[in-house]
């Protein structure tokens, strides 16, 4: 059933295979559902509804205030913008492009799905550059993200794009979580993070590691090397900055689940933005993304709007990124014909395909 098929792997594909990967879940499934009867399956769905019936999310005042107060700052740091150096807002412009690796290829690519290795050296860059951006830490930003591709668009997924633009936006971080976010979150195995020394030192001394990365140093550099003033800096360096850098990363999760093509799997959510690519370097290539989650280039192309892949592949280059994890052209092919809407460029083109060797050459005649 090719519904089936394509909906089980979502976020999930753990082998280069989508083939072998649709079969063992739908296995793995069939083995969980065998022990259970009809009536437990009913009164499991009764219980679960009447759950779903009583939780009314409540609002969390202080992070409602903290989003007010870093949307409505960013406000008045654009408008400083023109009234500060020049210097001020291209470093401002230069810090949100050079601290979004650290999200792109940190915490998204290596951290929360393993994609590559890195060795300490740019794993200590990454962190650091992850800090600039203010995105809580790496432990607590890969758990969600673990959970959001695992339960995808359930309830169990933090910032559930069913439930709407601003809750997938920003809503869900001003909201209390869904229960099931809260019982998944528990469950997530994070054993392979507790075992890294850069990730555990980051955490532990996140609240210095903020004032410092976060606040001091944008804010302080512009001050001290061209003479800007610290309130148009504190506004700009700290406040835009990290109000832009947020909202971009919130788009991944917002428009990039709702505006775009679904060439590798149209039965989910996920689709292919370029604007949020653009934006986000390379991250807006989301149903191929939500379909391959351990590819590192986290998009079919490495060089198409895609800097984060670039970035990776001069580190690969220097020997500090290795074991990068990749799709073959026969992997996705594959699962563009099985389950893809008809908007890939190799969908409809057989004289592509048969070049690349991915289907048989027509006999002449
Ligand atoms: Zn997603
Ligand atoms: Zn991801």
């Amino acid at each position: 059933m090719p519904y089936l098929q394509c909906r089980m792997t979502e976020g999930r594909d753990e082998v280069p295979n989508g083939d072998v990967c649709a079969t063992k879940q739908q296995n793995g499934n069939t083995h969980h559902l065998e022990g259970k009867t009809r009536a437990n399956k009913n009164s499991d769905a009764s219980e679960k509804k009447s759950e779903d019936e009583k939780f009314i999310p409540r609002i969390k005042w202080p992070d409602l205030a903290a989003q007010l107060f870093i949307h409505i700052g960013c406000a008045y740091g654009l408008y400083l913008c023109f009234y500060s150096r020049f210097y001020t807002s291209l470093f401002a412009f230069c810090t949100i492009y050079t601290s979004g690796f650290g999200i792109t290829a940190g915490v998204h690519r290596l951290w929360s799905h393993r994609a590559y290795k890195a060795n300490w050296a740019l794993r200590f860059f990454l962190v650091i550059l992850f800090t600039i951006t203010g995105q809580k830490h790496v432990y607590q930003w890969a758990l969600d993200h673990r959970v959001h591709h695992k339960y995808t668009e359930s309830d169990a997924d933090p910032h559930n794009a069913k439930r709407g633009f601003w809750f997938s936006h920003v809503g869900w971080l001003i909201l209390t979580p869904h229960p099931d976010v809260v019982e998944k979150r528990i469950a997530v195995d994070m054993s392979d993070l507790e075992a890294d020394p850069i990730v555990m030192w980051q955490k532990k001394y996140y609240p210095l590691l903020y004032f410092i990365f976060t606040i001091a140093l944008p804010v302080g550099i512009p001050v001290y090397f061209w003479n800007e003033c610290l309130w148009n800096s504190f506004w700009i360096n700290y406040n835009a900055r990290y109000c832009i850098t947020l909202n971009i990363a919130y788009c991944v999760n917002s428009v990039a689940h709702m505006w775009g093509q679904k060439p590798y799997d149209r039965y989910i959510n996920s689709v292919e933005n370029l604007a949020v690519s653009v934006a986000a370097l390379g991250e807006g290539w989301h149903n191929f993304h939500h379909v391959f989650p351990w590819d590192y280039k986290t998009g079919e192309f490495g060089n198409r709007f895609n800097l984060s892949t670039q970035f990776i592949d001069f580190f690969a280059w220097l020997g500090w990124a290795y074991d990068l994890k990749s799709a073959t052209p026969m992997v996705i092919h594959n699962r563009v014909k099985r389950c893809g809407d008809g908007t890939h460029s190799w969908a409809h083109d057989e004289e592509a395909l048969e070049e690349m060797g991915l289907v048989e050459r027509k006999k002449d005649g």
